[in-house]
Protein backbone atom coordinates (compact mmCIF):
# COMPACT_ATOMS: atom_id res chain seq x y z
CA UNK A 1 0.00 0.00 0.00
CA UNK A 2 1.43 3.28 -0.66
CA UNK A 3 1.29 6.73 1.58
CA UNK A 4 -1.26 8.65 -0.97
CA UNK A 5 -3.36 5.54 -2.22
CA UNK A 6 -6.42 6.75 -4.01
CA UNK A 7 -5.07 10.52 -2.74
CA UNK A 8 -5.65 12.96 -5.90
CA UNK A 9 -2.00 15.24 -6.33
CA UNK A 10 -1.96 17.98 -8.96
CA UNK A 11 1.73 18.52 -9.76
CA UNK A 12 2.57 21.29 -12.60
CA UNK A 13 5.71 21.23 -14.28
CA UNK A 14 5.25 17.47 -14.56
CA UNK A 15 6.94 17.09 -17.80
CA UNK A 16 10.46 17.80 -16.18
CA UNK A 17 13.32 17.60 -13.73
CA UNK A 18 11.82 17.53 -10.53
CA UNK A 19 8.29 17.54 -11.44
CA UNK A 20 8.65 15.05 -13.56
CA UNK A 21 10.71 13.16 -10.37
CA UNK A 22 7.44 13.96 -8.36
CA UNK A 23 4.75 12.49 -10.72
CA UNK A 24 6.72 8.97 -10.46
CA UNK A 25 7.05 9.01 -6.62
CA UNK A 26 3.54 9.52 -6.29
CA UNK A 27 2.96 6.70 -9.20
CA UNK A 28 4.77 4.55 -6.61
CA UNK A 29 2.89 5.41 -3.65
CA UNK A 30 -0.73 5.16 -5.21
CA UNK A 31 -1.55 8.69 -5.98
CA UNK A 32 -3.88 9.45 -8.77
CA UNK A 33 -2.37 12.31 -10.74
CA UNK A 34 -3.19 15.31 -12.48
CA UNK A 35 -0.24 16.27 -14.21
CA UNK A 36 0.54 20.04 -15.99
CA UNK A 37 2.79 21.60 -18.73
CA UNK A 38 3.34 23.73 -20.78
CA UNK A 39 4.19 20.96 -22.97
CA UNK A 40 1.34 18.10 -22.46
CA UNK A 41 3.70 15.87 -24.76
CA UNK A 42 6.50 15.56 -22.09
CA UNK A 43 3.96 14.75 -19.15
CA UNK A 44 2.88 12.27 -21.69
CA UNK A 45 6.37 10.90 -22.09
CA UNK A 46 6.64 10.43 -18.34
CA UNK A 47 3.22 9.17 -17.85
CA UNK A 48 3.98 6.57 -20.82
CA UNK A 49 7.13 4.98 -18.55
CA UNK A 50 4.10 3.24 -16.25
CA UNK A 51 1.34 1.14 -16.69
CA UNK A 52 -1.12 3.21 -14.77
CA UNK A 53 -4.37 2.91 -16.69
CA UNK A 54 -6.98 6.40 -15.57
CA UNK A 55 -4.96 6.72 -12.29
CA UNK A 56 -3.52 9.63 -13.91
CA UNK A 57 -4.49 12.37 -16.55
CA UNK A 58 -2.39 15.10 -18.28
CA UNK A 59 -2.58 18.59 -19.67
CA UNK A 60 -1.84 21.74 -20.95
CA UNK A 61 -1.68 24.51 -18.57
CA UNK A 62 0.20 27.74 -18.10
CA UNK A 63 -0.43 28.26 -14.59
CA UNK A 64 0.48 32.33 -14.95
CA UNK A 65 -2.90 32.05 -16.81
CA UNK A 66 -5.91 32.31 -14.09
CA UNK A 67 -8.43 31.38 -16.61
CA UNK A 68 -6.34 28.36 -17.65
CA UNK A 69 -6.43 27.28 -13.76
CA UNK A 70 -9.76 28.07 -13.41
CA UNK A 71 -10.73 25.31 -15.98
CA UNK A 72 -8.22 22.64 -15.23
CA UNK A 73 -9.45 22.50 -11.30
CA UNK A 74 -12.49 22.26 -12.61
CA UNK A 75 -11.35 19.12 -14.82
CA UNK A 76 -9.71 17.69 -11.91
CA UNK A 77 -12.44 17.74 -9.12
CA UNK A 78 -14.90 16.39 -12.16
CA UNK A 79 -12.28 13.61 -12.67
CA UNK A 80 -10.85 12.87 -8.93
CA UNK A 81 -13.66 14.38 -6.46
CA UNK A 82 -11.91 15.41 -3.71
CA UNK A 83 -7.93 16.61 -4.24
CA UNK A 84 -5.52 15.90 -1.61
CA UNK A 85 -2.64 18.24 -2.72
CA UNK A 86 -1.01 20.39 -4.88
CA UNK A 87 2.75 20.43 -6.24
CA UNK A 88 3.73 23.93 -7.57
CA UNK A 89 7.07 22.95 -9.49
CA UNK A 90 6.45 25.10 -12.54
CA UNK A 91 8.92 27.47 -12.47
CA UNK A 92 11.31 29.56 -15.11
CA UNK A 93 14.84 31.26 -14.29
CA UNK A 94 15.60 35.11 -14.52
CA UNK A 95 18.96 36.23 -15.13
CA UNK A 96 19.97 40.43 -14.68
CA UNK A 97 21.38 42.36 -12.20
CA UNK A 98 20.10 45.33 -10.13
CA UNK A 99 21.83 47.32 -13.01
CA UNK A 100 20.40 45.82 -16.30
CA UNK A 101 17.31 43.56 -15.29
CA UNK A 102 14.22 45.10 -17.54
CA UNK A 103 10.26 45.17 -17.11
CA UNK A 104 9.59 42.23 -19.74
CA UNK A 105 12.09 39.76 -17.93
CA UNK A 106 11.30 40.53 -14.66
CA UNK A 107 7.72 39.99 -15.13
CA UNK A 108 7.89 36.84 -16.66
CA UNK A 109 9.91 35.59 -13.79
CA UNK A 110 7.39 36.72 -11.75
CA UNK A 111 4.32 35.89 -13.96
CA UNK A 112 5.17 31.95 -13.56
CA UNK A 113 7.21 31.85 -10.22
CA UNK A 114 4.96 34.12 -7.94
CA UNK A 115 1.53 34.31 -9.70
CA UNK A 116 1.73 30.84 -11.08
CA UNK A 117 2.33 29.65 -7.49
CA UNK A 118 -0.58 31.78 -6.12
CA UNK A 119 -2.98 30.92 -9.26
CA UNK A 120 -2.49 27.24 -8.22
CA UNK A 121 -2.84 27.72 -4.59
CA UNK A 122 -5.57 29.89 -4.32
CA UNK A 123 -7.95 27.37 -6.93
CA UNK A 124 -6.62 24.62 -4.67
CA UNK A 125 -7.44 26.57 -1.65
CA UNK A 126 -11.31 27.42 -2.46
CA UNK A 127 -12.17 24.25 -3.47
CA UNK A 128 -10.44 22.38 -0.40
CA UNK A 129 -12.60 24.84 1.78
CA UNK A 130 -15.69 23.63 0.79
CA UNK A 131 -14.88 20.21 1.77
CA UNK A 132 -13.32 20.12 5.00
CA UNK A 133 -15.23 17.26 7.37
CA UNK A 134 -15.27 17.21 11.23
CA UNK A 135 -12.62 15.71 13.40
CA UNK A 136 -10.52 15.94 9.61
CA UNK A 137 -6.56 15.99 10.74
CA UNK A 138 -4.34 18.47 8.65
CA UNK A 139 -4.67 16.18 6.23
CA UNK A 140 -4.60 17.98 2.69
CA UNK A 141 -1.25 19.62 1.77
CA UNK A 142 0.17 21.91 -0.70
CA UNK A 143 4.22 21.84 -1.51
CA UNK A 144 5.47 25.01 -3.26
CA UNK A 145 9.27 25.08 -4.50
CA UNK A 146 11.41 27.70 -3.28
CA UNK A 147 14.83 27.65 -3.62
CA UNK A 148 18.22 28.16 -1.93
CA UNK A 149 17.79 31.57 -4.14
CA UNK A 150 14.54 31.50 -1.59
CA UNK A 151 17.00 31.65 1.43
CA UNK A 152 19.72 33.59 0.35
CA UNK A 153 20.92 36.33 -1.88
CA UNK A 154 22.64 35.39 -5.74
CA UNK A 155 24.33 38.08 -7.27
CA UNK A 156 22.93 38.32 -11.10
CA UNK A 157 19.77 36.03 -10.42
CA UNK A 158 17.83 40.04 -9.03
CA UNK A 159 14.47 38.55 -10.47
CA UNK A 160 14.97 34.72 -9.25
CA UNK A 161 15.76 35.77 -5.91
CA UNK A 162 13.00 37.86 -5.69
CA UNK A 163 9.95 35.38 -7.06
CA UNK A 164 11.65 32.26 -4.27
CA UNK A 165 11.46 34.66 -1.24
CA UNK A 166 7.96 35.59 -2.07
CA UNK A 167 7.55 31.97 -2.31
CA UNK A 168 8.55 31.25 1.24
CA UNK A 169 6.73 34.25 2.49
CA UNK A 170 3.66 33.35 0.61
CA UNK A 171 4.16 29.93 1.87
CA UNK A 172 4.41 31.23 5.25
CA UNK A 173 1.72 33.16 5.00
CA UNK A 174 -1.02 30.47 3.51
CA UNK A 175 -0.16 28.54 6.51
CA UNK A 176 -1.80 30.88 8.36
CA UNK A 177 -4.85 31.37 6.90
CA UNK A 178 -5.28 28.12 5.89
CA UNK A 179 -4.27 26.11 9.09
CA UNK A 180 -7.97 26.56 10.33
CA UNK A 181 -9.40 24.54 7.18
CA UNK A 182 -7.03 21.41 7.56
CA UNK A 183 -4.61 22.52 5.11
CA UNK A 184 -0.99 22.09 5.26
CA UNK A 185 1.31 24.48 3.20
CA UNK A 186 4.76 23.81 2.93
CA UNK A 187 7.75 24.85 0.77
CA UNK A 188 11.38 23.04 0.14
CA UNK A 189 13.98 24.92 -1.10
CA UNK A 190 16.12 22.48 -2.86
CA UNK A 191 20.29 22.87 -3.82
CA UNK A 192 21.44 22.47 -7.27
CA UNK A 193 19.78 19.52 -8.85
CA UNK A 194 20.92 18.06 -12.25
CA UNK A 195 17.81 18.87 -14.36
CA UNK A 196 17.46 20.77 -18.16
CA UNK A 197 17.27 23.89 -16.13
CA UNK A 198 20.62 23.57 -14.60
CA UNK A 199 22.12 21.85 -17.60
CA UNK A 200 23.88 24.63 -19.04
CA UNK A 201 25.63 24.93 -15.86
CA UNK A 202 27.22 21.41 -15.90
CA UNK A 203 29.10 22.11 -19.07
CA UNK A 204 32.21 23.66 -17.69
CA UNK A 205 34.15 21.30 -15.67
CA UNK A 206 35.65 24.38 -13.25
CA UNK A 207 32.13 25.07 -12.64
CA UNK A 208 30.80 21.81 -11.50
CA UNK A 209 33.38 21.95 -9.35
CA UNK A 210 32.78 25.39 -7.72
CA UNK A 211 28.75 23.45 -7.48
CA UNK A 212 30.21 21.11 -5.82
CA UNK A 213 32.44 22.77 -3.50
CA UNK A 214 29.47 24.79 -2.43
CA UNK A 215 27.54 22.27 -1.41
CA UNK A 216 29.25 19.99 2.00
CA UNK A 217 27.78 16.74 0.98
CA UNK A 218 29.85 16.86 -2.32
CA UNK A 219 27.73 16.70 -5.10
CA UNK A 220 24.38 18.31 -7.08
CA UNK A 221 21.23 16.54 -6.16
CA UNK A 222 19.20 14.24 -8.54
CA UNK A 223 15.38 15.46 -9.07
CA UNK A 224 14.39 12.25 -7.13
CA UNK A 225 15.86 13.58 -4.02
CA UNK A 226 14.19 16.31 -4.12
CA UNK A 227 11.15 14.52 -5.06
CA UNK A 228 11.58 12.02 -1.81
CA UNK A 229 11.50 15.72 0.25
CA UNK A 230 8.13 17.17 -1.85
CA UNK A 231 6.35 13.97 -1.27
CA UNK A 232 6.88 13.28 2.65
CA UNK A 233 5.40 16.47 2.79
CA UNK A 234 2.37 15.22 0.99
CA UNK A 235 1.90 12.70 3.41
CA UNK A 236 0.21 11.90 6.78
CA UNK A 237 3.64 11.03 8.09
CA UNK A 238 3.95 15.14 7.76
CA UNK A 239 0.97 15.68 9.59
CA UNK A 240 2.13 18.32 12.12
CA UNK A 241 4.47 20.36 9.43
CA UNK A 242 3.38 23.15 8.16
CA UNK A 243 4.46 27.18 7.16
CA UNK A 244 7.85 24.85 6.67
CA UNK A 245 10.47 26.17 4.06
CA UNK A 246 12.67 23.10 4.37
CA UNK A 247 16.24 23.39 2.67
CA UNK A 248 16.97 19.88 0.52
CA UNK A 249 20.16 21.06 -0.45
CA UNK A 250 23.42 18.84 0.89
CA UNK A 251 23.98 21.82 3.58
CA UNK A 252 24.65 24.59 0.78
CA UNK A 253 22.53 27.41 2.93
CA UNK A 254 23.58 25.93 6.57
CA UNK A 255 27.28 27.68 6.49
CA UNK A 256 29.73 29.34 3.64
CA UNK A 257 31.99 26.51 2.07
CA UNK A 258 35.95 26.33 3.20
CA UNK A 259 38.30 28.23 1.53
P1 LIG B 1 12.74 22.16 -15.35
O1 LIG B 1 13.02 23.27 -16.30
O2 LIG B 1 13.41 20.84 -15.58
O3 LIG B 1 11.17 21.93 -15.24
C1 LIG B 1 10.30 23.01 -15.12
C2 LIG B 1 9.03 22.68 -15.89
O4 LIG B 1 8.12 23.78 -15.70
C3 LIG B 1 9.25 22.55 -17.40
O5 LIG B 1 8.73 21.32 -17.87
C4 LIG B 1 8.49 23.73 -17.99
O6 LIG B 1 7.88 23.44 -19.25
C5 LIG B 1 7.44 23.97 -16.92
N1 LIG B 1 6.90 25.35 -16.97
C6 LIG B 1 7.60 26.49 -17.15
N2 LIG B 1 6.77 27.53 -17.19
C7 LIG B 1 5.51 27.04 -17.01
C8 LIG B 1 4.22 27.62 -16.96
N3 LIG B 1 4.04 28.93 -17.15
N4 LIG B 1 3.15 26.81 -16.76
C9 LIG B 1 3.32 25.48 -16.61
N5 LIG B 1 4.51 24.86 -16.67
C10 LIG B 1 5.60 25.65 -16.86
O7 LIG B 1 13.12 22.74 -13.91
P2 LIG B 1 13.38 22.01 -12.50
O8 LIG B 1 14.84 22.07 -12.24
O9 LIG B 1 12.66 20.74 -12.41
O10 LIG B 1 12.73 23.10 -11.54
C11 LIG B 1 11.47 22.92 -10.94
C12 LIG B 1 11.31 23.98 -9.86
O11 LIG B 1 12.38 23.83 -8.92
C13 LIG B 1 11.39 25.41 -10.38
O12 LIG B 1 10.46 26.20 -9.66
C14 LIG B 1 12.80 25.85 -10.01
O13 LIG B 1 12.87 27.24 -9.80
C15 LIG B 1 13.00 25.08 -8.72
N6 LIG B 1 14.39 24.86 -8.36
C16 LIG B 1 15.22 24.13 -9.17
C17 LIG B 1 16.53 23.95 -8.78
C18 LIG B 1 17.49 23.18 -9.61
O14 LIG B 1 18.70 23.20 -9.29
N7 LIG B 1 17.06 22.47 -10.66
C19 LIG B 1 17.00 24.51 -7.57
C20 LIG B 1 16.12 25.24 -6.79
C21 LIG B 1 14.81 25.41 -7.18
Amino acid sequence: MGRLEGKAVLVTGAGSGIGAACVRRLIGEGALIAAVDLRQDAVDDVLAEFNIGDRAFSATLDVADREQVGAFFAAAQQRFGRLHGLINCAGIRGVGSVLDVETEGWQQVMAVNVDGTVNMCQAFARLAIEDVYEGEKASRSIVNISSGAGLMGVPNRLSYVASKFAVSGITRTMCAELGKYKIRVNAVAPGMTRTPFTDYMFQDPENVRRIRAAHPIGREADPDEIAAAIVFLLCDDASFITGAVIPVDGGSTACIPSH
